[in-house]
């Protein structure tokens, strides 16, 4: 797989590097449009090659904003492909394991609703269980148990949320860190980075909040420069998914720009000095 990005060396994109730039600005002839969407239907695209698209797309697309007219067009017809089955969930039939129930709680706890997302909810569910029987507890009693259950759960909420929890990480992550990955090691690497998100190119001095220093192949307790880079909370955050794929970007980038050596496994090839 191989993945074009040229930047200079403060990591920034070198633009009309990206591809094909002869369009930029100006718009195709209809006909042309309609022949290149003709030529793709009825095409199966293999999951590499979709990952593919969607790496370019999320990279060109990377710091753009659509305007909320965009938005709203991309919101009307997704609900439609929804509703007319054109779109299926990825979610559906299938239900989150309870390690990923429990993360996605711990991700949420502390944060708090905006009064307009909550009415939106509460628009929502009462459009949902407008018939009385589809509501899930409908007809039901909890038991004395439950209910006991629940009222203890409120009261250690109360008392456990958040930072007042012994288990409080900082609500980076919930798997421990190699103890070597302290705030000196994550200076070095912002540093080396030049204090520049190594995807987007956004430097520190543009952002609310320090560069986060990712462990490129997921494994943190290896936390030696070879495997950490900076990347802004944005770019961080789109790393949870396709994570062979980010390895091997990230591999790519680094051996360019610093000359780490990996193999084509992506394990770390160490040279040692005797
Ligand atoms: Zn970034």
């Amino acid at each position: 797989m191989v993945i074009k990005i040229i930047r200079n060396k403060k990591g920034r994109f070198i633009k009309g590097t990206g591809g094909n730039d002869y369009w930029k600005g100006k718009k195709q002839p209809k006909e042309m449009i309609e022949k290149r969407r003709l030529k793709l239907i009825g095409k199966v695209l293999s999951e590499d090659h979709k990952i593919k698209i969607g790496v370019a797309n999320s990279i060109a697309l990377m710091g753009r904003k659509n305007p909320e007219e965009t938005k709203k067009k991309i919101s009307i017809s997704l609900k439609k492909a929804y509703d007319e089955g054109r779109r299926i969930s990825c979610m559906k039939g299938k239900k989150h394991s309870n390690e990923t129930k429990r993360k996605m709680s711990l991700s949420h706890m502390g944060k708090k609703i905006s009064e307009s997302t909550r009415k939106k909810h509460s628009v929502r569910l009462k459009k949902l269980y407008k018939d009385k029987n589809k509501h899930p507890f409908y007809g039901k009693k909890q038991s004395e148990e439950t209910k006991n259950k629940i009222g203890k759960a409120n009261s250690l909420k109360e008392h456990f949320s958040g930072d007042k929890h012994p288990n409080w990480k900082g609500g980076i992550s919930f798997e421990p860190y190699d103890k070597n990955f302290n705030d000196k090691f994550r200076r070095a690497i912002r540093k080396r980075d030049n204090q520049v998100c190594m995807l987007c190119g956004v430097h520190r001095e543009k952002l609310n909040r320090a560069l986060c220093v990712h462990h490129i192949n997921y494994d943190k307790k290896l936390t030696i420069p070879q495997n950490c880079i900076s990347l802004c909370n944005n770019c961080h955050s789109k790393t949870s998914f396709n994570r062979e794929l980010w390895i091997n970007i990230f591999q790519k980038l680094m051996n360019e720009k610093y000359k780490y050596k990996y193999y084509e496994s992506n394990q770390i090839i160490m040279e040692l000095k005797e």
